[in-house]
């Protein structure tokens, strides 16, 4: 391999600060800055200036077009095209760029889904600029990230409910820091690192599947004689397929100023894992979707494809998204416990904001990782269960458990404090203790959100973690602001947070049936599946708190509901269907071509010795012929039922058929398929099987 400096190429793609130092005025540099730091909106004087210099740039990096990158309802990015020419005197043209089209641009919606949101007369969407993510060159286009809104203002997308979430995040904690003193910190810095999980499979292996090309998972496939259970490929040795794979993709991310920082096998066959550090969380996103298409984009390139379905293969583990969480002050981690009984104050009713948020909210941490794909991990023993619980490890339950029943903590390794709160040592916490069973655990310095799906935009799960934050920082605020004892009303206030919301700590096996059980005792949300979550959504206490930070308006929430309700049930129809043809035009008459096979061996086997017993052929007949009706009877069912799902004309309607009557019915066939996979000639089989899928590589 040729070597590359690294730090010469690393951003090399992307319109940075230090692009921007360079190039631009210094006050329009310092202008964009403060904009970018503080929120507010762009100066438009500067626009132009800066839209020209970025042209500038981006035409030296080889663009010819630029486009408005934004993230629709569709789960994956958008761009539309334009070339910067301009026409000019002679029949010549210019390269031209105007503040305006960097700053807002206008495109047609009516193809994004919008839940209804905007009448089809009214067919214009808008995406506007968000400078705090830098712009980047890619494939001869100079790419601006922005946000999606309707013509009347509504967001039609994922990224600004998003910034709006950072908003509210900001102006609520920086109260709850005044409270503590901080008299100069101007912003909270809300930061996630996004770990990234995926498959791989060879190119010519994925061409031949329908149901990878048009679901992006196997819906048939007897399992493998070989699975995951010698635990022989987690952080094991790479491949040099693989391996090489991961450098190109590292370089490429790189050069787009993207930290990818670890990389490693994971648990399946096939199966790795890239995570980045920390940023922004704006910006972290935006990374992520990048980093998503680059997976995909740089496998082709090494005849490889990527697979970012939670569920690729049946029978071993999916991939999920851990979202790791945090807030920074200052460039100070805020979920850092901290060295003085004063940072350890501020820490505790920080976490006791997170701790009722998380049990306020369980429906919307529920709802924000709902989706057809990732309701094949949640609760199936190899990701966190439905149900949104919080560990925290030994040593911080004690220490609620200390502050809940006001007794000293017992585990003090340093003096108490004396902050009108009796029993709080000083504590660091340390960072040992795991439970990766948990949906959302405090990992030291940040709380790791682990049931994002590995397909997902997290937009979602960080806009409501970060809106339902803020809701508590609110109201904490709002009483320790007039507290006349403000040392009492704190301790007061911990005391009755943890005793409310302890039922939300459990750091006990969340796999197991045991906690089930337990989390039904406690009340905790059991919402099994997407479209139980769905229905939560518009529940009165949800529009408030969206509305109340200015998140989403009730309109967007409902146009939101609807999507999600019909993307559910666009989803199992395309996987119906595919299964539908699938088995009608190749398992069904692969098997009568086998059983043919079979009964002409038979004969001739019968005119050559007439007394052979013909065990073999007679049995596999008979077995192959009863599952191939099975199959058959399956398959008129399957069929049946999806077209009285597909013409529900009510689209919550239309998401329960899909999700009570539909999938039964493609599990029973498939269970039929795959019986009949482990009788068949590999010959007569029509597709590659799993040992193939996942281990020829
Ligand atoms: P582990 O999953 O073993 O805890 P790391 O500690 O390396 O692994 O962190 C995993 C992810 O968490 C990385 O993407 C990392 O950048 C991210 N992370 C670390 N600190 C923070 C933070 N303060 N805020 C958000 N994400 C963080
Ligand atoms: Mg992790």
């Amino acid at each position: 391999m040729t070597f590359k400096n690294i730090p010469e190429i690393f951003g090399e793609a992307v319109f940075n600060e230090t692009v921007m130092r360079e190039r631009l005025p210094k006050e329009v540099y310092e202008s964009l800055m403060r904009s970018i730091r503080s929120g507010s909106t762009i100066d438009p004087t500067i626009a132009d200036v800066v839209a020209n210099e970025m042209k500038d740039w981006a035409v030296e990096k080889g663009a010819t077009h630029f486009t408005h990158w934004f993230q629709p309802l569709t789960g994956v990015t958008a761009e539309k095209h334009d070339a910067f020419i301009s026409p000019v005197s002679g029949g010549k043209i210019a390269m031209e760029f105007s503040g305006k089209e960097l700053i807002k641009g206008e495109s047609d919606a009516s193809s994004f889904p919008t839940g209804g949101l905007r009448a089809t007369f009214e067919a214009r969407g808008y995406t506007a600029w968000d400078p705090a993510s830098y712009a980047f060159v890619k494939d001869g286009t100079l790419f601006i990230p922005t946000a999606f809104c309707s013509y009347t203002g509504e967001a039609l997308d994922a990224k600004t409910p998003l910034i709006r979430s950072m908003d509210a995040l900001n102006k609520q904690a920086l109260r709850i820091l005044r409270l503590f003193g901080d008299t100069t910190c101007e912003h909270v810095d809300n930061t996630i690192g996004a770990e990234q999980e995926y498959f791989i499979i060879d190119k010519k292996l994925y061409d031949a599947r329908p149901d990878l090309l048009f679901a992006g998972r196997t819906l048939f496939g007897f399992s493998a004689p070989k699975g995951q259970e010698l635990e022989d490929h987690y952080f094991g040795s790479l491949k040099t397929r693989i391996a090489a794979y991961m450098a190109d993709l590292d370089e490429s991310l790189w050069r787009l100023g993207i930290n990818a920082k670890t990389k490693h096998n994971e648990a399946a066959p096939a199966q790795h894992e890239l995570a980045p550090i920390y940023a922004t969380t704006n910006i972290a996103v935006d990374q992520n979707l990048l980093t998503m298409e680059y997976m995909k984009k740089v496998a082709e390139r090494h005849g490889l494809v990527c697979l970012l379905h939670e569920k690729p293969y049946a029978g071993v583990n999916g991939s999920g998204k851990h979202n790791n969480w945090s807030l920074s002050a200052g460039g100070k981690n805020l979920l850092d416990p901290g060295k003085t009984p004063q940072e350890n104050v501020q820490f505790l009713l920080i976490l006791a904001a997170i701790v009722k948020a998380v049990d306020d909210y369980q429906d919307l941490m529920r709802l924000s990782v709902a989706y057809a794909g990732n309701d094949h991990r949640l609760g199936a023993g190899e990701a966190p269960p439905a149900i949104i619980s919080i560990f925290l490890g030994e040593e911080l339950d004690a220490i609620i458990d200390s502050i809940v029943e006001g007794t000293d903590y017992k585990g003090a390794k340093a003096p108490m404090m004396n902050l009108g709160i009796p029993s709080i040592p000083v504590f660091r916490k340390d960072t040992t203790d795991r439970n990766r069973t948990s949906p959302f655990a405090f990992t030291g310095n940040k709380f790791e959100f682990r049931m994002p799906g590995a397909s997902q935009n997290v937009a979602m799960p960080n806009t409501v973690l970060n809106t339902a934050v803020a809701e508590s920082f609110r109201l904490f605020a709002d009483e320790l602001e007039g507290a006349k004892d403000f040392h009492a009303a704190l301790s007061e206030l911990l005391r009755r947070t943890f005793r409310d919301h302890k039922r939300i700590l459990f750091d006990g096996n969340g796999y197991s049936e045991e906690w089930k059980q337990e989390a039904k005792r406690r009340g905790l949300l059991n919402l099994e599946n997407s479209v139980e979550a769905y229905k939560t959504f518009l529940a009165d206490k949800n529009i408030e708190l969206f509305a109340r930070h200015g998140v989403m308006n009730r309109v967007e929430m409902q146009s939101r509901e609807e999507i999600y309700f019909e993307n559910y049930a666009k989803v199992i129809n395309i996987e119906a269907l595919t299964m539908i043809e699938m088995a009608s035009r190749s398992y069904i008459p692969a098997v009568e071509a086998y059983i043919g096979d079979l009964s002409k061996t038979l004969k001739t086997k019968l005119t050559v010795c007439p007394d052979a017993s013909c065990k073999t052929e007679k049995t596999l007949i008979e077995t192959l012929s009863a599952w191939n009706d099975e199959a058959f009877d399956a398959l008129e069912n399957l069929k049946t039922l999806t077209s009285s799902a597909a013409s529900n004309a009510d689209v919550k309607k239309r998401a329960e058929d899909f999700c009570y009557r539909v999938i039964p019915a493609m599990k029973r066939l498939r269970v039929a398929v795959d019986q009949m996979e482990s009788l068949t000639s590999s010959d007569r089989w029509p597709f590659p099987s799993y040992s193939e899928l996942m281990f020829k590589i």
